[in-house]
């Protein structure tokens, strides 16, 4: 392939995340330059619709104009501000009160820039408030194979995927994983999804017994696992897994960053998956993508321990300088206004009879494994047949979603699941369009997979 410029001075200028830098320098980069709506444009004038919403975070697509308008206001009122020593900003208290009046049981909101930033926070507060506690023994984390928390120490330990490990010498210690909730390739001959659920919850308690009810801090999970494939626990799983948790008074974690603001047609997924946390993480969609910010959100009992212990030693000593950006605030602001004009909640559960539905017509063809999904999230695991899986050299995965590049949709791979998560504004003819390429593509990859 004979590179553009640009294409030259990408791979003379940048080491790009998740990419394999020997075969991008003989590709060349995919350049995008610019977006409106659903449709991403590159630089040779072609349009794709954009089915994975960025990375799962331009929940209203590209373009809206009044996040734009708010974050030029913002700019030129106030570009930046911080949140330490007992300094604050509007934005800030805005927005906490209104992630406070969408999120169940939350008391206080501490801000960050990113997921992996959330997720670090979220550990560090669960030590700190097992130190406030007198429980200084109380650390371990559990996490889950195939869960995403970020790639920053700490976040990239919980995360259970072995190419967020591989060449880090990660995961560190204090960090344990648990079973995948994946029934499709989980469960046991005849086991129906509670079963699966009621088991999983024991394998859990396992852990815990093992491990040391007292050592055992926090459990972290994303209502939906993104990343890891758009894995969909079974009936029952989180029902099951918070008495346990209970039992031995430890943090549930929920890790909102892809579910939150709507994605699952609730405001968080942990209200659609039966979750019930005692803290939150969200990112993404909080500021429809288009200003870093997270956040986390805590409960009353952890707020109150937590300032409690900061007024004994002194401080709290944790923070970001860009935590709580105004800009990033007004746009989040502004971004849950709009979410909630438009309720964005009951478009998706408008939509989501259909977007299933489409999803699962493709379960009979030989190339897929499992379709499955909740809300507008969605994954096609492609398989040489059944339960069996495809040599991951091959990447098949890839392939395909190449072949959809191919066809005007851009959507991602993650491992050999195709994996499907739309800007929430997305219309029903748009829907149309995002699936129009699947079977083509589908059989172009199957012929190729065999040959
Ligand atoms: N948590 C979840 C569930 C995610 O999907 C991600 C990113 O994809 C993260 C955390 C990490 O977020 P960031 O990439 O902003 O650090």
């Amino acid at each position: 392939v004979q590179l553009t410029n640009t294409q030259t001075r990408d791979v003379e200028a940048l080491l790009h995340p998740y990419t394999n830098a020997v075969t991008h320098r003989a590709t060349g980069a995919h350049v995008i330059e610019r977006g409106e709506g659903v449709y991403v444009y590159d630089d040779q004038g072609n349009r794709f619709l954009e089915g994975m919403a960025g990375l799962w975070c331009c929940g209203l697509g590209f373009g809206d104009e009044e996040l734009i308008e708010v974050a030029q206001a913002q700019m030129a009122k106030l570009p930046y501000y911080h949140l330490f020593g007992g300094r604050s900003h509007e934005p800030a208290i805005e927005l906490a009160e209104k992630i406070k009046d969408l999120a169940p049981g939350m008391s206080r909101v501490f801000y960050q820039s990113s997921g992996s930033e959330a997720n670090e926070t979220q550990i560090k507060l669960a030590w700190y408030y097992n130190n406030a506690m007198g429980r200084p023994d109380k650390k371990k984390i559990i996490s889950r194979v195939k869960g995403y928390h970020g790639v920053s120490i700490v976040s990239a330990s919980l995360t259970g995927l072995p190419y967020n490990h591989k060449g880090f010498d990660l995961p560190v210690d204090r960090i344990h994983h648990t079973s995948t909730p994946h029934y499709f390739r989980g469960a046991h001959e005849g086991e129906t999804e509670l079963e699966f659920s009621t088991r999983l919850a024991h394998e859990l308690e396992q852990m815990i017994l093992a491990e040391g009810p007292d050592t055992v801090a926090a459990f972290i999970a994303e209502p939906v696992m993104g990343a890891g494939g758009v894995i969909v626990p079974p009936s029952g799983y989180f029902e099951a897994i918070g008495p346990v948790l209970a039992k031995y008074d430890i943090l549930c974690i929920a890790d909102e960053v892809i579910c939150g603001f709507g994605r699952t047609g609730e405001w968080f997924g942990s209200q659609r998956l039966g979750m019930q946390p005692t803290s939150m993480s969200m990112a993404k969609q909080l500021t429809g993508g288009y200003v870093p910010l997270s956040a986390v959100a805590i409960n009353a009992d952890m707020a109150s321990v937590i300032e409690g212990y900061s007024g004994e030693i002194g401080t709290l000593g944790h923070g970001f300088t860009y935590g709580g950006h105004p800009l990033g605030c007004a746009v989040g602001s502004a971004a849950i206004d709009i979410m909630r004009r438009r309720d964005i909640p009951a478009h998706v559960r408008s939509l989501e009879g259909e977007f299933q539905r489409r999803l699962r017509t493709y379960s009979d063809n030989p190339l897929v494994g499992e379709a499955r999904g909740v809300g507008l999230l969605g994954a096609l695991e492609l398989t040489p047949g059944g339960r069996g899986t495809f040599d991951p050299v091959g990447k098949v995965g890839a392939f395909m979603a190449a072949e959809l590049l191919k066809n005007g949709v851009i959507l991602r791979a993650a491992g050999d699941s195709i994996v499907f998560c739309p800007p929430m504004t997305i219309t029903a003819d748009e829907v149309e369009e995002l699936f129009a390429p699947i079977e083509n593509c589908l059989n172009a990859t199957l012929h190729w997979a065999k040959s």
